[in-house]
């Protein structure tokens, strides 16, 4: 698994997420929990604050585009 900073709404800050992929075929990387049942969830991650524990379900190419500007400055 891979943790990013990600927004948590629950801690009102940027704070370290974990991301696990639905139904992934390496359980330390896949989901904890199911998506809500929503089609715009369908291809989502799942983000875990490792603060406060709250979960997101984002798409993953959003998170990633975050750690690509961390690293381009
Ligand atoms: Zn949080």
């Amino acid at each position: 698994m891979s943790v990013h900073m990600w927004y948590c709404e629950n801690c009102e800050a940027e704070t370290g997420h974990e991301v696990r992929e639905q139904a992934h075929h390496d359980p330390t990387i896949r989901a904890l929990t199911a998506p809500p049942m929503d089609e715009r969830f369908a291809e989502a991650s799942e983000c875990t604050c490792t603060v406060c524990g709250q979960v997101a379900w984002v798409d993953a190419s959003d998170v990633l585009k975050l750690g690509v500007h961390d690293f381009g400055d």
